[in-house]
């Protein structure tokens, strides 16, 4: 049985039903993620492991007991809020120390657990401060102190990032993913953003409208996503989609007639709904995309929109159907807005997506 092992879970508020029977299983150490659009159920699927909701159905398995019954201080767990939901009358020892006084644990293990945490987070000399004293940032590191101290048998951070300045924020990420190491512990993390789960995870959980749409590692799920969701919020900027009809099957793959005109070859395999006519979407990440470049496909667009970045360039273009495509170039690219340009990709770097959205098998 995995550490954590989650089987049709269930959530009701009133009659509005929003986590649809989620089966996900954590192992030890790893550190996984939820992420997906706002509202999707993420901070409901961490606060019912937490222990914050109560389940409408389905059960909760933790290091093999189950623990969807007992009320949260019994289910060795310790959760890192987005607002850090520091107590601003105490110093910052105290806030990390609180649970441990709560439990009654001996003054001197206590201190000795905060001095460690403290040590591991580079917050040692701030231990006599009042939260208002601090930085974001540090601030931040006091919350997930507390939760170090209690060394609890799963972290759960729900947003923790997400009240901190880019660059802050960018520095963070490396910080956790150096205390996942150091800890060997087992977190479960939530984000909307795509870039703190890929970067982060072991283990990426997509989920969206209350059910998970896939679960995998971060480069399976970019390299093979299940679906037209997936495919759309995992990668950055986001996957161009194209309509288009099934023109024909060869050795060479998939033919396909778009919409706005042309042809793109798609190399996957012809399965049973390879049909032709088909109507079907037809997916190119920006960085699949070669401005003036070679490939086996070409689409001609018109420049509408030029992004220098520095190191690279993002052109938007429009295509002759009026979608827009991104597509991501060199920074030195010479490019100007109302250039016609032909974009072309190979035939590995495309996927397809049936009429559900479903992907077609590579
Ligand atoms: P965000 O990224 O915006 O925080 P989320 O994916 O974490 O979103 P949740 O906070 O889990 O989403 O909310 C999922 C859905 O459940 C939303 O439609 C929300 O309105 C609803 N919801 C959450 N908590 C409650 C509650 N206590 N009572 C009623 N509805 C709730």
């Amino acid at each position: 049985m995995a550490y954590v092992q989650i089987q049709s879970l269930v959530k009701s508020f009133g009659e509005a039903e929003i986590i649809h029977g989620v089966d996900l299983e954590i192992e030890k150490q790893e550190f996984t993620v939820f992420v997906g659009p706002s509202g999707c159920g993420k901070t409901t699927l961490l606060r019912l492991i937490a222990g914050l909701e109560e389940v409408s159905a389905g059960t909760i398995h933790i290091g093999g007991e189950r623990v969807d019954h007992l009320p949260p201080a019994e289910r060795g767990l310790a959760m890192v809020f987005q607002n850090y939901a520091l107590y601003p009358h105490m110093s910052v020892f105290e806030n990390m120390a609180f649970g441990l006084r709560i439990a009654r644990v001996d003054k001197a293990e206590m201190r000795k657990r905060v001095q460690a945490a403290a040590e591991i987070l580079q917050i040692t000399e701030l231990l006599e401060r009042k939260p208002r004293q601090l930085s974001g940032g540090q601030r931040q590191r006091v919350a997930i102190g507390r939760a170090i101290v209690r060394q609890p048998k799963v972290f759960l951070f729900d947003e923790p990032l997400s009240n901190l300045d880019a660059k802050l924020r960018v520095q963070m990420r490396v910080e956790l993913t150096r205390l996942h190491q150091a800890l060997k512990a087992t977190m479960v993390y939530v984000t909307h953003d795509q870039v703190e789960a890929m970067t982060m995870a072991d283990k990426i959980v997509v989920l969206n409208k209350g059910h998970v749409e896939q679960i995998g590692r971060p480069l399976e799920l970019y390299h093979a996503p299940r679906n037209l969701f997936v495919a759309g919020f995992i990668g950055s900027p986001a996957m161009n989609f194209l309509k288009g009809r099934i023109a024909g099957l060869s050795a060479n793959g998939i033919a396909v007639a778009l919409a706005g005109g042309g042809q793109a070859l798609v190399r996957c395999r012809p399965d049973g709904k390879a049909v032709e006519g088909a109507s079907v979407t037809l997916g190119l990440r920006p960085e699949a995309l070669n401005a003036n470049g070679p490939g086996d496909s070409t689409i001609a667009g018109k420049v509408r929109m030029v992004e220098r970045l520095g190191g690279d360039t993002y052109i938007y273009l429009a295509t002759a159907d009026g979608s827009d495509i991104t597509v991501h170039a060199p920074g030195d690219i010479v490019v100007a807005v109302g250039d016609p340009i032909p974009v072309r990709f190979s035939a590995e770097k495309a996927y397809l997506f049936d009429e559900a959205g479903e992907a077609f098998a590579r």
